[in-house]
């Protein structure tokens, strides 16, 4: 047994047979024929703040921390090829040093960026899809130990079913992403009152190039964040009261620090049904949960995209996330909100708590079984499948 290994918020625990942390493509496509051949499971942990157990695994675990560094860059094209160690820190500094940026980030940067496009990681927005459309070609090491070079131009359907693949297609060692020239952002941050957050809310989203609210329920008051660039003269609130406003570059801007740790549910809702949705969350926990969550609500909106397994697959969509700190219980408390999501629509995000499995998720997702069937290409044998993901994917 190797040590053992743990996820961000402590929620997960277990010790996998091996861990390896290759240094090159070569090395990984090695280790994985060799596993194939000893018939053993092979899973690639990023960053370890996935809080579903996507990594869990007795076999081998994969740390590609060695693999650093941007390979290449196309200024003209707005396109630059990474390896798959690195966080979305350290890409968006590299990147930026090459007048280049990534188009949209979520609440934190450490994740790396390999894991936040295989679990369909998303920033806020309504033009902004989740982090994953920025993947439009790459090298993945597949479970025969073969390396697979594939691009949106040769591969459309291989690019669809990777951008959020759950790491069952293989390791992925490059990416190559669409990006953006590099860019300013200015962020303010305000208070309010939920209802005047709720009643401007769509247009808040129109006017503004990101928007999202924390819900604090035991005050009823949102904390509403805007960012736009510099440059577009955006209203200020008259509904609300200014407490930050900061510009720099996209990549210092749009994620935080996150000190306190704590785990979440997250459902990804149709848009048309969000603020309604919220509604019902915000009475169920005003009535049940006030007294036992300090912890506030997110909302956040996404674009939609065409990954088989995204979240927010061809629809418009917002997301609400519970949270609690991390060493208290949280599983009452997301069980009796989950099927209020449910009921409207809602996919869970992959990386966050849930509770649903194959037969509660292929019926959201309408090209489920295109994915099954590029996984089952890759990984007949299913070398990077786990208990866990079979359950889940619905693979005997
Ligand atoms: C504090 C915090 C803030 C967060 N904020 C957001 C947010 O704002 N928006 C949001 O949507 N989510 C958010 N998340 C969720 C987070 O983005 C996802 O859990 C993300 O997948 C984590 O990336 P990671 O590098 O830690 O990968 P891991 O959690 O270690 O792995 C995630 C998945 O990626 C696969 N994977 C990793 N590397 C590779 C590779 N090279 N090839 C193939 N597969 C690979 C793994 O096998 C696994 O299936 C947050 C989580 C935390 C703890």
């Amino acid at each position: 047994m190797a040590e053992s290994w743990g996820n961000w918020s402590g929620s997960l625990r277990f010790s996998p047979g091996r861990i390896e942390e290759p240094r090159d493509e070569d090395a990984v496509a090695k280790l994985v024929g060799r596993a194939a051949a000893a018939g053993q499971t092979v899973r690639v942990a990023g960053a370890g703040h996935s809080s579903t157990p996507l990594v869990e695994t007795d076999g081998i675990l994969v740390s590609l921390r060695k693999l650093q560094g941007v390979v290449t860059h196309d200024l003209e094209r707005h396109e630059a090829t990474i390896r798959a160690g690195m966080t979305l820190h350290d890409a968006g500094r590299a990147l930026l040093d090459r007048g280049l940026a990534l188009p949209n980030l979520g609440d934190v940067d450490v994740q790396t960026v390999a894991g936040a496009i295989a679990t369909g990681t998303h920033g806020t927005g309504v033009t902004f899809p989740n982090l994953a459309t920025i993947l439009i070609g790459g090298r993945l090491v597949a479970a025969n130990g073969g390396v697979v070079a594939f691009s949106l131009e040769d591969d459309p359907d291989l690019v669809r079913a990777a951008r959020v693949s759950l790491g069952a297609l293989g390791v992925l060692t490059e990416m190559r992403l669409r990006l953006a020239p590099a860019y300013q952002l200015r962020r303010r941050e305000w208070c309010a009152h939920i209802d005047d957050c709720l009643a401007h809310f769509n247009e808040l989203a129109g006017a503004n190039r990101n928007v999202d609210f924390y819900w604090y329920p035991r005050r009823d008051e949102a904390k509403i964040r805007t960012m736009s660039r510099p440059e577009d003269a955006v209203a200020d609130l008259p509904f609300a009261r200014l407490i930050e406003d900061e510009t720099d570059w996209s990549n210092e801007i749009i994620a935080q620090t996150r000190d306190l740790k704590f785990d979440e549910m997250e459902y990804v809702l149709p848009a048309e049904t969000g603020l309604s949705c919220f509604q019902e969350v915000r009475t169920r926990v005003k009535a049940r949960w006030r007294s036992t969550v300090g912890w506030r609500v997110l909302y956040r909106t996404v674009a939609p995209d065409d990954a088989y397994l995204s979240p927010s697959h061809c629809r418009a969509s917002v997301t609400i996330s519970l949270h609690q700190n991390s060493g208290l219980p949280f599983w009452d408390y997301f069980r009796d909100i989950e099927p209020i999501f449910l009921a409207h629509g809602g996919r869970p995000h992959w990386a966050k708590k849930h509770t649903l499995r194959a037969e509660q998720l292929r019926p959201r997702y309408p090209l489920w079984d295109r994915f099954l069937d590029t996984r089952r290409r890759l990984d007949p044998d299913g070398v990077f499948l786990t208990p866990y993901l079979r359950d889940l994917l619905g693979v005997c």
